[in-house]
């Protein structure tokens, strides 16, 4: 999923996104309310977490704000105070999930992860294309019924790719999907991860399914 952190404590965003980064999700952050909401309208997210605390804007505004402006990204707000009034205060603000700080990641991640069921159909049936299988709950890749280990990256290009299959994918769409907003893209990073892609699902098999579409991207098909 991609996901937006909103909070001004670098400690804590830096812990929030390197902890959902390992469970595979792909995270911005912003340290303030006023930046969170801009990207909120600007990228499409799964889901968004709000801390309440802000210097400029509390959480529960900048969520207030969003729904405003149209934006139904589900919302999970994170609030130091534990009182049934702030609780009030935020579904009120259009929030879909409240927690309070300490919180356990484990409960964070298992939240994150049903708001992004929200935002999107189910997810976990089996992709295949050929004879490539993809099972996205265990992130399992077989090709021709041989195992293929992938980097989270690599993973995150080929279900993309995978999903869309027999249509063309953009490399601003692979930039928006696996790497974070302070990712430079005038590097040729797409074209390096592509490749390693291709070593792992391609190389080995007469029949190629990842094709360069010149100038625009690439598309996953059975010639
Ligand atoms: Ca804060």
């Amino acid at each position: 999923m991609r996901l937006l952190v909103v909070e001004d404590e670098q400690k804590v965003a830096s812990f929030i996104k390197r902890g959902l980064e390992e469970a595979g999700h792909v995270v911005d952050v912003a340290h303030a309310g006023a930046d969170g909401e801009y990207l909120a309208l600007l990228n499409h997210y799964d889901a968004l977490i709000l801390d309440c605390m802000l210097p400029d804007k509390d959480g529960r505004q900048v969520c207030r704000d969003l729904r405003a402006q149209g934006v139904t990204t589900p919302a999970l707000l994170l609030t130091a105070r534990d009182t049934s009034a702030d609780k009030i205060l935020g579904f009120n603000s259009g929030a879909d999930q409240y927690m309070s700080k300490p919180f356990d990641f484990n409960e964070l991640l298992a939240r994150v992860r049903s708001l992004g069921r929200q935002s999107r159909p189910p997810r976990l049936r089996t992709l295949s294309v050929a004879d490539l299988e993809i099972d996205p709950a265990s992130r399992g890749v077989r090709r021709g019924g041989r195992e293929v280990s992938l980097t989270s990256k690599e993973y995150l290009l080929l279900e993309l790719l995978a999903r869309r299959a027999g249509q063309v994918v953009t490399r601003t769409e692979i930039m928006d999907q696996v790497w974070d907003i302070h990712h430079d893209p005038m590097t040729n990073t797409v074209d390096v991860l592509v490749k390693h892609l291709r070593d792992k699902i391609d190389r080995d098999f007469d029949r190629k399914l990842i094709h360069t579409v010149r100038g625009v991207g690439y598309t996953m098909k059975e010639e």
